[in-house]
Order: structure tokens, then C-alpha cells, then sequence
């Protein structure tokens, strides 16, 4: 057997010893301790009622997170990368794409992974740009539910030491259901065990999102840091933008693990907006707390271009009017000098990016139509926001 054979068998035996210990908490709970032993009143239909759709959340979340795709990687964002070390850098032996920033190739998969966080095991799939926010919301609502389980659990594990104790104790009138007694209790010692865990992770995973950074940059980060010249997050935009960059702007969708056209992750995954280091901040990179004061100040030199992101169903124009258009355009004009700006772009655009941007033309339109409509979308601050993002981004490497 190769070694991907088995690493699949072994990423779906994780998945199904997964479901195995969710499905048993949530029996004991539910059956053993609240229908068999609890007296059919208001108290136990509005705890089974709450207990059910946080459970019905956690189950959604879970298969949600384990068949999104992770996020693929345009197959010809990279034809306009004019570096040719930078190229050869990042290009990806085994999948023959270029990487974009923030873009790793997993070994599990064998594929590479926009923003990928990390390679979970316990879900047979990546944790990437179009699902890291379905795996926190399943981290969120195992928590939810696995503290519920621990208060529904917590009397009836009270009663039973007590049945005990008095049944050691002589007395012959207390009848103990040792099986069913076993199985609240060891389902009990797995709830918390899952909730002390999968709390720590979820409290972790929060404050990656918050710092704008994923676990593998994490890793890399303490690896390469000395105390002596830590590195900065250049993609800590502050803590709101860091948020929305992966749960989306409208606030209504948050709790929900699902995506809708116009309701997606801000950015599009490939290109991501980075604070401008100004001198000052360059001189300062070693002193930690000037370094967080800039990532504020400077966090508002993006607001105004950033907020267009807001709107999900632009994340495809991102790409196309921000970074990828001033490329572009320099590009053709070195070569097709006489051709106006307009036709160089809609070639460039149709000679490269089928795979990747559909139909240019009828973007533009819908673009120019939501302008009309007056939805906020402003092309031009936009712009500025990105140019300024673009510049950072070419000069880096
Ligand atoms: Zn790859
Ligand atoms: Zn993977």
C-alpha cells in the first residue's frame, strides 16, 4: 500500500472515531440521562430543544468543514509575475501552478491550499481560505455543546456516585443499572476531556484570526524568531478587518457555515492587502509595542479600499481590478504600445484567465451596473487602497 493510500485510510479512520465519540455523548446525554431519567416536564423539552440545535449546528459545521473545498488556486494567476526568482520560488513542482502568498502545497492532499491553515486529520480535509470558517464555527459549537452535555450530565453523575456509595454501603434497596451507569460516566470523562481540548483550540484558532495569521505562518514565525528581531504580521489589518477577512462582513451570516455569492470571505485568497511599513515603523520593526501601534494607525490607510471587500460578490474584481490589472497593463504596453488600455485589458484577460475569471466582459458590466446603483462601491478609492497594497506586495520580494 502507498503511502497516500494510507494516509487517506488512516484521515478516515480519524473521521469516523470522530463521529463514533460525538454520536456517543450525544446518546448518553440525550437518551440515557434525559429521556430515561428525567421527568418529562417544561425544564427537560427546553433543554433537549437547546441541546438538539446546538448539536444540529455542530453536525452541520462538521460536514460543511469536511466537504468545502479548501480553496484551489487560479491556474493562471502567475503568468504576470515578472520576477523570475520570485517565480521559481514559488512555484509548486508538484501541482505546476505558482503559489500565491500565503498558498502551501499540503502532502496529505497532495495539492496546494489557498491560506492554508493546516491539514486535519480528524476531518480528512485542509483548512483553507473557503472553509477556515466553517472549522471555527465547528470548534465554536462542539464547545457550545460539549459544556451543554457536561450540565445536563453533571446531576445525573452526582446520583449515581451516591447510588453507589449507599449500595457499598449495604443498603439492598438501590437498584444500579451498572451498563447504562458505565456509559454516562465514561461519556461524561470524554465530554470534558472534549471540552478542555477542543476549548484550548478553539480559544487559539480565535486568536490566529484576530492576529491575521494561520497556524502554519504561526509555526514559521516562532521558528524563525529571536528574541532579538521579531517578525512582523504584515497582514494584520486590525482586529474587524482580520475577522472579516475570513467570517465574511455581514454579520447576519456569522453563525452560519455556509457561503452565498454575495456573502463570502472578504478578499479573494490570492492577493492580500498588507500594511504599509512607513520608515519610521521600518527602523522601529524591533521594538514589539511601537510595532503594534503602527499596525492601528496604519490599518486606516486601508479602511477606505478595504471596505469595498465588504461586498462578497466583488472578490473576483479584487483580483482583476487591483493587483493583477497593473501588471497587466504594463505589461501589454510595453508590447502593443498602439492598442488603447481597454482592449489590452479584455485580451489579456481572455487569452489567461478563463479558468480563473469567466467572463471578463460581463464582470466589468456588472461592475460598472453596481457603480450605477450607487452601492457603495467605490472604484477608485478602491484602487488607491490596492495600489498602495500592490506597490508593498512587488516590493517584498
Ligand atoms: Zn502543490
Ligand atoms: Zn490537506
Amino acid at each position: 500500500m502507498n503511502t497516500q493510500k494510507l494516509k487517506k485510510l488512516q484521515g478516515n479512520l480519524f473521521v469516523v472515531l470522530i463521529i463514533c465519540i460525538i454520536c456517543f455523548i450525544y446518546f448518553c446525554n440525550v437518551k440515557l440521562v434525559w429521556i430515561d431519567r428525567r421527568p418529562s416536564n417544561f425544564w427537560t423539552y427546553l433543554y433537549l430543544i437547546i441541546f438538539n440545535l446546538f448539536s444540529f449546528m455542530l453536525a452541520w459545521s462538521l460536514i460543511v468543514t469536511m466537504f468545502t473545498d479548501p480553496g484551489r488556486v487560479p491556474q493562471n494567476w502567475g503568468y504576470f509575475l515578472d520576477d523570475h526568482e520570485h517565480k521559481k520560488r514559488r512555484y509548486c513542482l508538484i501541482c505546476h501552478i505558482f503559489k500565491p502568498e500565503r498558498c502551501h502545497h499540503c502532502s496529505a492532499c497532495n495539492r496546494c491550499v489557498l491560506n492554508m491553515d493546516h491539514h486535519c486529520p480528524w476531518l480528512g480535509n485542509c483548512i483553507g481560505f473557503k472553509n477556515r470558517k466553517f472549522f471555527i464555527l465547528l470548534l465554536f459549537y462542539v464547545n457550545v455543546t460539549t459544556w451543554l452535555a457536561m450540565f445536563g450530565m453533571i446531576g445525573e453523575i452526582f446520583n449515581i456516585m451516591v447510588s453507589i456509595k449507599q449500595k457499598l454501603g449495604g443498603d439492598d434497596t438501590i437498584t444500579i443499572s451498572w451498563f447504562s451507569d458505565f456509559l454516562i460516566v465514561a461519556s461524561f470523562g470524554v465530554d470534558i476531556t472534549a471540552m478542555v481540548i477542543i476549548g484550548i483550540f478553539f480559544k487559539f484558532h480565535l486568536d490566529l484570526i484576530f492576529m491575521n495569521t494561520t497556524t502554519l505562518e504561526n509555526l514559521d514565525r516562532k521558528r524563525n524568531n529571536s528574541s532579538s528581531s521579531p517578525q512582523p504580521n504584515n497582514y494584520d489589518m486590525g482586529q474587524y478587518y482580520n475577522f472579516v477577512q475570513v467570517f465574511g462582513s455581514n454579520v447576519a451570516y456569522w453563525p452560519f457555515p455556509f457561503f452565498l455569492e454575495d456573502v463570502q470571505p472578504v478578499g479573494d485568497g490570492v492577493v492580500w492587502p498588507q500594511r504599509v511599513k512607513t520608515d519610521t515603523e521600518a527602523g522601529l520593526m524591533n521594538n514589539n509595542n511601537s510595532s503594534a501601534e503602527k499596525t492601528n494607525n496604519t490599518s486606516h490607510q486601508y479602511q477606505n479600499g478595504y471596505q469595498e471587500n465588504n461586498m462578497g460578490n466583488k472578490q473576483t474584481n479584487n483580483y482583476n481590478s487591483g493587483q493583477q490589472q497593473q501588471q497587466q497593463q504594463q505589461q501589454y504596453q510595453q508590447q502593443q504600445q498602439q492598442q488603447q488600455q481597454a482592449q489590452q485589458y479584455g485580451q489579456a484577460r481572455n487569452f489567461n484567465n478563463n479558468n480563473y475569471n469567466g467572463n471578463f466582459q460581463a464582470k466589468q458590466q456588472q461592475q460598472q451596473q453596481q457603480q450605477q446603483m450607487g452601492n457603495g462601491f467605490n472604484q477608485q478609492q478602491y484602487n488607491q487602497g490596492y495600489q498602495q497594497n500592490n506597490k508593498f506586495y512587488r516590493n517584498q520580494f
